[in-house]
């Protein structure tokens, strides 16, 4: 075992935080007022590679390993984990399920453009009565000639109103259950496809979440992603994959909440100390300080497997759970170090206990990481 970062992955570090505090800092209370997706802000990213990140370079990507992907999305949750949440889906959920199971045509015509960072990604499972129980979609897809048509919606679609390139599961064959679900490639513009509500969410709000909605929505055959019935099957690999990229939002923003009670607990005085004196203070902070290591390397430790091929649906959803749940701890003892102010916009620790919450929730709750850690030790 060797827990040491490479003089790269140090370099990765400091870039992308270097990127995150002078080119996402300053707005991060703006976007999430006005709950603003920061277009202006894809062309920088795309030029780090961070919406390519881990893509070979012959598709557009940027080449990096697991363990880089886990420190681009921690340093940008550091900052704003709203922009992480974007830059993850983007990534870990429509390029990915194009790159992992995409013919070489689709990969030459859609993974490119995403993984430059000329197209944004959006990935439609969850629907309005089913997101835990995602094979319960009730959206269709129907053969008809040398198209499929599509009817139905989607909820909760990161980059709905934005995104350029959807990919979409629909059910193909009502009575396969879960291989009667194929996945589909659908572009913006297709006749039959238009975004629906936008989500005033709680947080993550610069990241934009709205509702897709197919009507008679009609594409060719060629945008059938994977062999049909296959779409569930693969859905569940690309969230073991998504789910180690949710885990290092959470990673990312215990550190953001870690390191301003931190600052903030250096600075305030009461009765005459500042309160970084008191060892109720030191012991919230030794404590986050803990969590937080351990949930990174249960991170790493997952993404570095994926990187040799393993896999990883064990490991993907034991360090999303632990690191969501830290994570909520965290921001919540943020707030509380803060005092008074801890609940007020001023500082930031409102916006992370805000934000924090999407991470028990986003690609699987809590429960249904536990529900597969189960079954996956039970099956062995
Ligand atoms: C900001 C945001 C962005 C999102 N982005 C996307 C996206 O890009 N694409 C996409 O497809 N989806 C997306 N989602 C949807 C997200 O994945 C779902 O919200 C999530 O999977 C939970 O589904 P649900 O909301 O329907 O809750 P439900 O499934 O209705 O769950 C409600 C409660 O019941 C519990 N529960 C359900 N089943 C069980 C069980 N078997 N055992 C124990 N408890 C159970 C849950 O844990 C939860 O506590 C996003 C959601 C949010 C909030």
């Amino acid at each position: 075992m060797d827990f040491r970062f490479t003089e790269d992955q140090v370099l990765l570090r400091r870039s992308v935080r270097e990127f995150a505090e002078t080119e996402i800092r300053p707005h991060v209370r703006e976007w999430d007022e006005t709950q603003h997706f920061p277009t202006e802000l894809l062309p920088k990213l795309a030029a780090l590679g961070l919406l390519g990140i881990q893509f070979p370079e012959e598709y557009g990507g940027a080449a990096l390993s697991g363990i880089d992907y886990c420190i681009c999305i921690e340093e940008l949750a550091r900052v704003d984990p709203a922009v992480a949440l974007s830059v993850a889906a983007h990534n870990g959920l429509c390029s990915s399920h194009i790159a992992m199971f995409g013919t070489e045509a689709q990969k030459r015509k859609y993974l490119v453009p995403l993984a430059r960072g000329e197209k944004i990604g959006a990935w439609g499972l969850t629907e309005s009565t089913s997101g835990s129980d995602a094979a319960g979609m009730r959206t269709t897809a129907a053969r008809a000639g040398a198209c499929w048509v599509l009817n139905g919606s989607k909820t909760f679609t990161t980059h709905g109103r934005v995104g350029d390139t959807f990919v979409v599961m629909a059910v193909t064959d009502r009575s396969a259950g879960r291989k009667g679900i194929s996945a589909f490639i659908v572009e913006k513009g297709t006749a039959g496809m238009t975004a629906g509500k936008k989500e005033d969410k709680l947080g993550m709000r610069a990241s934009d979440t709205s509702e897709v909605l197919f009507e008679n929505c009609r594409i060719p055959a060629d945008q059938l992603l994977g062999p049909e019935g296959e779409g569930f099957v693969h859905t569940m690999q690309v969230l073991d994959a998504g789910r180690i990229g949710i885990a290092a939002l959470a990673v990312g923003l215990a550190q953001g909440a870690y390191e301003a009670a931190l600052a903030y607990a250096r600075e305030r005085k009461a009765f005459g100390r500042t309160i970084s004196q008191f060892q109720a203070i030191q012991w919230k902070l030794a404590d986050n300080a803990t969590r937080i290591e351990a949930a990174r390397l249960m991170t790493y430790r997952a993404a570095y497997l994926k990187d040799r091929g393993q896999r990883t649906t064990l490991e993907s959803a034991m360090a999303k759970l632990y690191a969501s749940e830290i994570a909520v701890r965290a921001a919540d003892d943020c707030v509380q170090i803060h005092g008074g102010y801890g609940f007020v916009k001023d500082y930031p620790a409102e916006k992370f206990f805000r934000d924090v919450k999407l991470t028990t929730i986003g690609e699987g709750t809590s429960e249904i990481q536990r529900l597969v850690i189960a079954r996956q030790l039970l099956s062995r």
